[in-house]
């Protein structure tokens, strides 16, 4: 919250002239230690581009960019003129000169309460003229002072004195240039990946909670603040890189050192990001005799395809700069767009996450930071400021970033261009008011696209795709790695050339060779698809065969199921193969809203997804907020570890308001569908089932509805090592590998770094499911997979080894989970299981299947 402390108000005061009443509120400001005394200057020349009138006799002076750097502190003051000034050709006197001085983006808040303070006249009207500070304080900043002192005292001469001695010190501290401050250390960058956003990140929030400043620099260069995302990441800091650290606290300056020399929470000993990422460039094994052209690229993903060619141009978003609009609802506009984006970015990570994994959603956490970047919401608020609409000071605050990330010499730091600028276009679409960007393809066909941004790529899939290739972009931009987590060749910097390729072009796209062969001879044509006729024929028998039951060559039947969340999709699976739903997320019906869903759209929704199953196995999953599922609007507490603390079951034990309405809707729909299953998430004790079932109870006997099975997830260790207790009172089992493999491994889901090592293949987690197992089966229990592991073309196979008897799966992933398991009897299944437990690590595991 910003402050307005008393001495930044100025009551009762007199100007003779608008100059007069800038200096006045100038000086308060300087008075206070916000800004240098100079600012005043960048004040009066911002009165000479625009006028700063608002309206209602409020006028909101304030320093052009070019005054910017004289800013120490966020900071407002008000200067009262109860008998009014002239403001240049204004009709109206304006009584409240409101200065800002604004190096940060908090006084958006203060923007967003004039708003609704210029709405309100008569409160208006008390503040020209009241003789309490605490009342003009108030309505700006919402708070009212403890104790507010009376009229006059805040202009006391020895409290004005007090307040010189402490700008006197402010001064002292003021920087210039990085040299200036007066400690400084020199530390090499330990990481692998460059200073990226997720370090820089980490970085900020250190320099932020110290209070201190700092610097980075490199070599002669201006460096960058240390609080500023953006500015770091611009400097284009690479591994090995020696970096100049300055700071104004010595012991600031120790604890910032030390987090850079340990790596801000970035694996020391991963590969660099080209190394990590990169497909390696195979020496094409087959190569046409006779095509048109030969377009080279980088390959960015594997794959051969034969088809037509489609240009796609992102559609242009026009910006027209409109000066003089009011600054109050252009910075209302940015806030909201800001925020909008923010939710749209959340649920865009929770739809790759279940798509794509945790490490690919990760690149939208790090969109995330960019658009919380501090510095260029403030630079776009500066712009707005100076008169300038919101969506043209958003396209130039960010827009000047993303030229200069692009000039980094380093190409993975300077594919984050591409990043910025999606995050840009998504900002800007809802500052204009137009809808989701679409990539329309027409069918599937071979994309040439200028770019792709990650957020286009993660929309596209294989329905409207056979493959893509950009003119621009690198192996290791986020773009080219989404296109790998969807199996889709991909080829990446094929120059601009590419743009021309007319539309329909007949072409054959070999992403591990980098290249897209133009009108191909007939009999090339052939040769490729010869060559991609193996794979086709194994995935086409598995999709033939994708209705019969799952089971083993030998017929042990591992039934597989999808996991699902909407009834809309229920057709989809059914078609794919699935023989019931393992787990339908109950919170995507809150994630996909802004309001919490009431009992009976539940009860509607989960009606929809019984009857779509056709008596087939449903199982209902309580709500599982909490952790990395978000739900803005329900107002929950943000924790410092937020997988271990309220959620799951927890918070729906803390959120009765939430939980009784989910319980009654299913108990409802049960009543007419006896294929219905529930089960609670984040079990972690025998009390957490017994309090969850004794609520269904409750509810079922308020409602006069039957018994159903009731299940609980395996994803909390403790939870499998009482699997004996819980086996004694459950219906089934049903185990979250993504959950379980995190809390055995401790190693958070959503970790970029952890992301490879985190495989719920680790025989550590496969010792605690072949407990849960073998606890089922000595109460006649049954025991589920629904977690990414089930699957996974190993995991499949090891898990039905270890007597698992659902698998829970994926849409697309069913008939090639069937066919799997068709290909090996049940014992040399339980013989693999028995040798993966008892291998040192999941590579092991993989290696016993893949060799
Ligand atoms: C799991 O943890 O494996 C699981 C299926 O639940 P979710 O991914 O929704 O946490
Ligand atoms: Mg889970």
């Amino acid at each position: 919250m910003i402050q307005l402390p008393q001495q930044l108000v100025k009551i009762g005061a007199q100007a003779r002239t608008k100059d007069e009443a800038i200096a006045q509120v100038a000086g308060l400001l300087a008075a206070n230690g916000n800004v240098d005394p100079g600012y005043v200057e960048g004040m009066r020349a911002r009165e000479t581009q625009a006028n700063t009138y608002l309206g209602n006799g409020i006028a909101i002076p304030h320093g052009t960019p070019e005054s910017r750097h004289l800013i120490r502190q966020t900071g407002i003051a008000v200067v009262q003129l109860p008998g009014g000034v002239q403001w240049g050709d204004e009709d109206e006197p304006v009584h409240l000169v409101i200065g800002i001085a604004a190096a940060s983006d908090e006084h958006l808040q203060i923007l967003r309460r004039l708003t609704r303070v210029l709405g309100d006249e008569a409160l208006v009207e008390k503040l020209w003229v009241t003789t309490d500070p605490a009342d003009i304080q108030e309505a700006l900043t919402g708070e009212r002072p403890a104790a507010s002192a009376p009229l006059g005292e805040a202009r006391q001469p020895e409290q004005a004195q007090q307040l010189q001695t402490g700008s006197a010190a402010a001064a002292v501290r003021r920087e210039t240039a990085p040299g200036e401050l007066p400690f400084a250390a020199q530390v090499t960058l330990p990481n692998p990946q460059g200073m990226h956003a997720r370090p820089a990140t980490m970085l900020a929030g250190i320099v932020k909670k110290s209070g201190a400043r700092v610097r980075l620099s490199k070599g002669e260069g201006k460096g960058a603040d240390a609080t500023k995302l953006m500015e770091m990441l611009s400097l284009g800091l690479t591994q090995g890189t020696l970096v100049t650290v300055s700071s104004d606290n010595e012991a600031t300056l120790k604890a910032v050192t030390d987090a850079i020399r340990t790596g801000l929470g970035d694996d020391l000993s991963a590969p660099s990001a080209a190394a990590q990422t990169k497909p390696q460039r195979r020496e094409p094994d087959w190569v046409p005799a006779q095509v048109g052209a030969t377009v080279e690229g980088v390959p960015a993903a594997d794959g051969l395809v034969v088809g037509y060619t489609r240009q796609h141009a992102p559609r242009a978003l026009e910006v027209k700069d409109t000066p003089g609009g009011d600054p109050v609802a252009e910075a209302e506009r940015l806030d909201t767009a800001l925020k909008a984006a923010h939710t749209e970015l959340l649920n865009l990570i929770d739809d790759v996450q279940a798509r794509f994994g945790a490490d690919k959603a990760a690149i939208f956490r790090a969109h995330q930071e960019l658009l919380a970047d501090e510095g260029t919401v403030q630079d776009a608020v500066a712009r707005i400021l100076d008169g300038h609409g919101a969506a043209w000071a958003y396209q130039q605050a960010t827009g000047e970033r993303v030229l200069q990330l692009q000039k980094l010499d380093d190409p993975t730091l300077a594919a984050r261009a591409v990043d910025l600028s999606d995050v840009q276009r998504r900002v800007l679409r809802w500052l204009l008011g137009l809808g989701e960007d679409r990539v329309e393809t027409g069918g599937p066909v071979i994309l040439l696209a200028p770019d792709l941004t990650p957020s286009d790529t993660a929309r596209l899939g294989p329905d409207s795709l056979l493959g893509f290739v950009t003119a621009q972009g690198g192996p290791t931009s986020h773009t080219a790695i989404i296109a790998r987590g969807l199996g889709l060749p991909a080829v990446v910097a094929a120059g601009a050339g590419l743009l021309d390729i007319p539309d329909g072009t007949h072409a054959i796209l070999d992403g591990a060779a980098g290249r897209l062969y133009l009108n191909p001879s007939a009999a090339d044509v052939t040769g490729a698809q010869e060559r991609q006729g193996v794979l086709a024929r194994e995935r086409e028998a598995a999709r033939a065969a994708r209705h019969e039951p799952g089971a083993t060559s030998d017929g042990q039947r591992v039934e597989v199921a999808a996991n699902i969340n909407r009834a809309a999709d229920a057709e989809g699976a059914l078609d794919a193969g699935a023989e019931g739903v393992g787990l339908m997320r109950t919170e995507f019906l809150f994630l996909e809203r802004d309001s919490v869903p009431t009992e009976d759209e539940q009860e509607q929704e989960y009606r929809a997804m019984a009857a779509a199953m056709e008596g087939r196995p449903l199982i209902i999953r309580t709500l599982d907020i909490g952790g990395d599922k978000e739900v803005p609007y329900l107002g929950l507490a943000r924790e410092d570890n937020s997988f271990l603390g309220i959620r799951g079951i927890r918070l729906c034990f803390e959120r009765p308001d939430l939980f009784l309405p989910q319980l009654r809707a299913v108990a409802r729909v049960a009543n007419d569908h006896p294929n219905v299953h529930l089960m609670f998430p984040m079990i972690a004790t025998l009390e957490d089932f017994r309090r969850a079932q004794a609520m269904f109870d409750e509810v079922r006997r308020e409602l006069d509805t039957p018994r159903i099975p009731l299940g609980v997830m395996i994803e909390v260790p403790s939870a499998a090592l009482i699997a004996d207790e819980l086996a004694q009172e459950v219906d089934f089992f049903s185990v979250g590998t993504n959950d379980l493999t995190q809390y055995t491994l401790a190693m958070d889901r959503l970790h970029p770094q952890l992301a490879r090592q985190t495989d719920a293949m680790h025989p550590a987690v496969l010792k605690l499911i072949k407990l849960t197992v073998d606890a089922a089966e000595r109460h006649g229990k049954w025991v589920g997979v629904c977690g990414g592991a089930a699957g996974d073309d190993v995991g499949a196979l090891v898990l039905a080894g270890l007597g698992v008897k659902e698998l829970s799966v994926s849409t697309p992933q069913v008939a090639t989970v069937k066919a799997a398991l068709r290909r090996r009897s049940a014992e040399d299944l339980r013989r693999l299981a028995a040798e993966a437990l008892a291998q040192p690590n999941a590579e092991a595991v993989r290696a016993l299947v893949k060799g």
